[in-house]
């Protein structure tokens, strides 16, 4: 019976298996081998007692088929849920003062984020759509609206995503596409609940404590490695030493995410809205801050208040050195000077991602081709995760879907 292997078990190798399965059904050997003692690479959700603390992702829009396709065919759908309305409102912090995101153009007109010629460069930026993409974010912005509009308003949403520098970060390829309107989305459970379906169904094909390194790969049929890149890196290292090479090169920014419950008389301001990003230029290590409760409903007790405060990122790589007290104690002095703290957390929760987000910079084009260059040396390797093609946590599922199911991955000449 032919084998095939996934090594990777984030969102992507278990996409991929979901699919794989469906496909072949039991024609086909297939395994996933995972490092850790458990799945979900970047996603995960802890649950104590009444509040839940999400260390990656806390949820995805819901414009994308292949991902609800995915939750319904693993009978998930009645568990989504949507962000609440206390979320709608959503802020950016300028000089320790949070001032809302302009969402309508009345909304636009009255900001006090960008004085008047940035707003008609707003107006008139609109008609530039032929602005050139294949620049930075920073550069592609400030040419077809403004300088300011890109430090202002486009550089915290994308800190958002990437925790990323715009001025490094390529446009066509980092910029999220918006292909029409959605609502943010997440289980009941947490993002983690979407792990545990997948896990529970191919439990019997799924190896934890499993690292894969160098030629393993070799006594495979097909092997489709959905680790990061610098994993990848190693695992080709034999097989591929020009794949390796290009693999090492994408970099990764960190992130320190600190989880916070707070008891609701605790702040002298109410935690009010989605909660704030923070504009590079600022120079502080804080990327925003997430109020989770008023984002989704039983994040906490009625009567508390859960957060997140995402740290590091591109400009602050220096976080990860901190240890897990210190990262708490910086983001407890964030809180207390926004909403200005009367008591101490009554419970905290801590996760270190010394390579969270990997970075699509200006020559991610050029790399992307060399990539698909260098796997075609090699038949039956194939890659698939975040450093491809898309970060999100729909842009996994909808890739996975798409590798899982191409006529190349099960065609018998593409298999050892
Ligand atoms: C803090 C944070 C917040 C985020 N928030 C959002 C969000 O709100 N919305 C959104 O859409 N996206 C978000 N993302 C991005 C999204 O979560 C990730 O891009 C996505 O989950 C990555 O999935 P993946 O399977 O490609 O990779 P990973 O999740 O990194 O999984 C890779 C797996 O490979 C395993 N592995 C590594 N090396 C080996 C080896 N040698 N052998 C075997 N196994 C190995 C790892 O242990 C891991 O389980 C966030 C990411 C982070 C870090």
């Amino acid at each position: 019976m032919k084998c095939i292997a996934i090594i990777g078990g984030g969102i992507s190798g278990l996409t991929v298996l979901h699919y794989l399965k469906q496909r072949l059904g039991d024609t086909v050997e297939i395994t996933l081998f995972e490092r850790e003692a458990s799945v979900g690479g970047t996603i995960r959700s802890f649950k104590n007692g009444p509040c839940l603390f999400e260390w990656g992702p806390n949820g995805f829009l819901d414009n994308q088929p292949a991902t609800l396709e995915l939750i319904k065919e693993l009978g998930l759908t009645d568990q989504l849920i949507e962000t609440q309305p206390t979320a709608r409102r959503r802020y950016i912090q300028i000089k320790e003062n949070l001032h809302a995101v302009p969402t309508t153009p009345l909304d636009l007109i009255q900001t006090p984020l960008l004085p008047l010629k940035d707003k008609w460069s707003l107006i008139t930026g609109i008609f530039k759509k032929n602005t050139p993409k294949d620049c930075s974010i920073n550069d592609y912005v400030s040419r077809r609206f403004s300088p300011r509009i890109a430090q202002t308003l486009v550089d915290p949403f994308i800190s958002g995503i990437y925790a990323g520098d715009i001025k490094r970060l390529h446009m066509a390829s980092a910029f999220p596409k918006f292909r029409r309107k959605s609502r943010m989305r997440s289980f009941r459970g947490g993002m983690g609940q979407i792990i545990e379906a997948l896990d529970n169904r191919y439990q019997k094909h799924i190896q934890t404590n499993s690292e894969i390194i160098g030629d393993s790969s070799l006594l495979f049929d097909a092997t489709i490695v959905a680790t990061p890149a610098y994993a990848a890196a190693k695992i080709v290292e034999n097989l591929n030493p020009g794949l390796s090479c290009l693999l090492e090169q994408i970099p990764y920014a960190p992130i320190a995410v600190a989880g916070l419950l707070f008891k609701q008389d605790s702040f002298k301001k109410k935690p009010d809205g989605f909660g704030y990003l923070v504009p590079s230029q600022a120079n502080k290590d804080i990327l925003g801050v997430l109020i989770e409760s008023n984002v989704y409903a039983n994040r906490a007790r009625g009567e508390q208040v859960m957060m997140r405060v995402m740290m590091g990122g591109a400009h602050h790589p220096a976080i990860i050195n901190d240890d897990k007290e210190q990262v708490i104690a910086r983001a407890i002095r964030e809180i207390d000077s926004v909403y200005g703290l009367s008591a101490a957390p009554l419970e905290t929760f801590v996760k270190l991602w010394p390579k969270a987000i990997p970075q699509y910079e200006v020559n991610y084009p050029h790399w992307r081709r060399s990539i698909a260059d260098q796997c075609a040396k090699t038949p039956g390797l194939y890659l698939c995760a975040n450093y491809l093609d898309g970060i999100s946590f729909n842009d996994c599922i909808n890739n996975a879907k798409t590798l899982a199911l191409s006529a190349g991955l099960l065609s018998s000449q593409s298999m050892r």
